[in-house]
């Protein structure tokens, strides 16, 4: 495990918006480690800093966002302090993206090949080669009769069709790495099983290395070797999917995992409450307010992300009370009775 090589290494990574009136820490000191062929999953409710790690590694943060601090090292080399040209030519190229919504990748007013020709701009290939790439693309990501469809507009896609067509787009350079935001959430559930497939079934074709953000664990369970379960701008638990599942140590991740069905739990419990808002200063462990083990000290420190096994990263205060709890969630009487 330990000669495979590194593609990605974020450090200590901060990215905040700041406002004239209120600063938003987005992401607040995220580390991780991507190796090369690693399918690398971050996960947590909606607020928590996900997609904007993913948009701090691509360079394409929204005003007033921007990074404050840390590094990613692309092969070693520190995306932070790249020009927005030397950015441009790594974007697609090296690192591409797909998103939740299509249509914002898309553009409305052209034909799909004109947008699959687009990515091959830098190549210098002759429009014949391109237009045998474009097809070829259109082939792999398993749209039927490409040619014809290359002349069609995103509108004239169904949903599925379209999220194909914006994979063949994002793949076009081949890249090394694939940020891939939600990219199934919009989609109906047998589509969205699909598309997971078909960028599983690439990704081993391409040689490539994943990111893939979710709200949603069934899609790091299916998609990821690895997994950060991300919570107010920042990582609480980090490990290798299958110890993420049979043995989740952070009281958030445990209630994540008990709020989709796995045919085990009596009952499904959301999560009470919400993330806080990160424009707001926390004191002491931000999950605290929702977490039933909570006490002392976790109202007034921020626990520290600790390496509790090789590998297995957590960030908790009460790790010892929450080990004596096997079920995920605790009865309020079992913890304090
Ligand atoms: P998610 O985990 O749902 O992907 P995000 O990474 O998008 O969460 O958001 C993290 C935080 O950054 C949230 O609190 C969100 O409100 C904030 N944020 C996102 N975009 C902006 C913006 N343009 N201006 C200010 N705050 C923002
Ligand atoms: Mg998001």
């Amino acid at each position: 495990m330990e000669d495979r090589k590194v593609l990605l290494e974020v450090k200590d990574l901060k990215t905040y918006f700041v406002g004239r009136h209120e600063t938003v820490k987005a992401v607040n000191g995220v580390s991780f480690t991507l190796y090369e062929g690693d399918s690398f999953g971050l996960v947590g409710e909606s607020g928590c800093g996900k997609s904007q790690t993913l948009r701090s590694i691509l360079g394409l943060l929204k005003q007033p966002g921007r990074i404050v601090g840390g590094q990613i090292l692309f092969r070693g080399k520190d995306l932070v302090r790249m020009s927005p040209k030397q950015m441009r030519e790594i974007r697609g190229a090296q690192i591409a993206q797909i998103f939740q919504e299509p249509m914002t990748a898309l553009n409305p007013v052209l034909p799909i090949r004109k947008q699959i020709y687009e990515a091959f701009e830098r190549s210098g290939l002759s429009k014949a080669e391109r237009e045998a790439k474009s097809v070829e693309m259109m082939k792999l990501v398993g749209i039927p009769e490409p040619e014809k469809r290359l002349g069609e507009y995103p509108h004239q896609f169904s949903g599925g069709m379209r999220q194909r067509a914006m994979i063949a787009i994002a793949l076009a350079e081949h890249p090394a790495l694939l940020l891939a935001d939600e990219p199934t959430t919009a989609l109906d559930v047998t589509i969205q099983d699909q598309i997971l497939t078909l960028i599983e079934q690439l990704k081993g074709e391409m040689g490539m290395s994943l990111i893939m953000v979710t709200h949603n664990l069934g899609v790091i369970a299916q998609m990821c070797n690895r997994v950060a379960v991300m919570y107010a701008g920042r990582i609480v638990e980090m490990t290798d999917t299958v110890t993420l599942f049979s043995k989740p140590r952070h009281p958030y991740t445990k209630a994540l995992m008990n709020s989709i069905p796995n045919g085990k739990q009596d009952q499904l419990e959301t999560i009470s409450g919400t993330p806080p808002n990160l424009s707001m200063e926390i004191v002491g462990c931000p999950f605290a307010p929702r977490c039933r083990y909570a006490e002392g000290a976790c109202f007034t420190t921020l626990p520290g992300l600790r390496e509790i096994e090789p590998g297995h990263l957590t960030r908790c205060h009460r790790l010892d009370v929450v080990e004596q709890f096997t079920g995920l969630i605790p009865a309020e009487e079992e913890l304090h009775g």
